[in-house]
């Protein structure tokens, strides 16, 4: 028997309680893995609230993020005791996921963990690093450089916020950052943030066209935050989209797009190809300091988890948090 949470919908409502499973339920799959740590994304507290129809099937162990060693594998690219990271291609949505004991997947959603990361230090980057990390290659991609101005990241005390800024602060850019929060001004700055924004500064309805202020734009927002960013984007700027925790809605105009050239990325570390995965998880061991990526993690065990759901969503909880799933 090993410990999961456990999501199930009937006649008793939409609950998620905290389970003990027997490996037999495990759904099929090549690879199954003892699982390490897990991570809490806004993702999991959709799941784990219901407060969107994320979970497609029932019961489901939610838990879009896992690490952990491999015990049994008929996948010709894993054995036991690899250690292997996972993230997304609809893990705790529509396959059981992370937050459990122990897990069964498919191989080819699996990566080998590079060898200077711990299991512990992938999940604090999780899908919401991998996901930060994605947006910078976006914006390298297009030609963004540190000398190109600065750059701005939105939902900034967040997950992919905290990541984001950790990163681009060590590839050397000027970073301003827009929070809701301004008491984590001095928990920014440490990260690398050169200017704290107020959020609501960007949160009203804008203009199609604003003041040149950045060069390159990572978003979790989404919403009038995001069309407002839009606006005041340098000539070529580049905007990478990858959120939508203030809306889904883009209520933006062409301008931005037309006059000044500007290039709007959308990001998805939901269904990205093996390849573009491995290098991202190769550009996060290489570019981001372990030791400051510590700062923005904090450790709960896989009771906590169903709590904490409701205040990840309402904005409440600071960078990542990382759950061990033995604890
Ligand atoms: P977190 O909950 O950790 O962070 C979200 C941040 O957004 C909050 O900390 C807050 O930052 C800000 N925020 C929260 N509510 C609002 C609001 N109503 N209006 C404006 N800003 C708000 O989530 P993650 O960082 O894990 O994820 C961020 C977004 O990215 C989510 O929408 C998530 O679904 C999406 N995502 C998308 C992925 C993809 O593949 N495209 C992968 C991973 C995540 P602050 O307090 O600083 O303002």
């Amino acid at each position: 028997m090993f410990k999961g949470v456990l999501i199930d919908k009937n006649a008793a409502g939409y609950q998620a309680t905290l389970a003990e499973l027997g490996e037999e339920q495990l759904p099929a799959g090549e690879v199954t893995v003892a699982i390490d740590y897990s991570t809490m994304n806004y993702k999991d507290g959709l799941a784990i609230t219901g407060q969107s129809p994320v979970v497609r099937s029932f019961p489901m162990v939610p838990g879009v993020d896992l690490s952990g060693s491999v015990t049994h594998s008929v996948h010709p690219e894993f054995h036991p005791g690899d250690r292997v990271v996972l993230n997304g291609w609809g893990v705790g949505e529509m396959h059981w996921g992370g937050l459990a004991q122990k897990g069964r997947f498919k191989g080819d959603w699996l990566l080998h963990l590079p060898e200077t990361l711990t299991t512990r230090e992938a999940m604090i980057i999780g899908t919401a690093g991998y996901t930060a990390m994605l947006a910078v290659i976006a914006l390298e991609q297009h030609g963004l450089t540190p000398d190109r101005g600065e750059v701005v990241v939105t939902g900034a005390a967040g997950g992919v916020g905290s990541v984001a800024i950790l990163l681009l602060a060590k590839l050397g850019y000027t970073i301003a950052a827009v929070t809701g929060r301004p008491e984590e001004r001095d928990y920014l700055t440490a990260l690398g943030a050169k200017v704290i924004i107020d959020r609501k500064e960007l949160a009203a309805p804008g203009k199609p066209l604003g003041r040149e202020r950045w060069a390159g734009a990572i978003d979790a927002v989404g919403g009038h935050v995001l069309a407002n960013v839009c606006a005041a984007m340098r000539h070529r700027g580049v905007v990478a989209a990858c959120g939508l925790a203030g809306g889904m809605a883009f209520p933006a105009t062409v301008a931005p797009f037309i006059l000044r050239g500007v290039t709007l990325v959308g990001i998805d570390s939901v269904l990205c190809p093996r390849a573009e995965r491995a290098e991202a998880w190769r550009r996060l061991a290489a570019d981001l300091n372990t030791a400051t990526l510590a700062g923005i993690a904090r450790e709960i065990g896989l009771a906590e988890t169903i709590a904490l759901a409701p205040r990840l969503l309402a904005g409440q909880v600071r960078g990542r948090t990382v759950v061990d799933v033995n604890r």
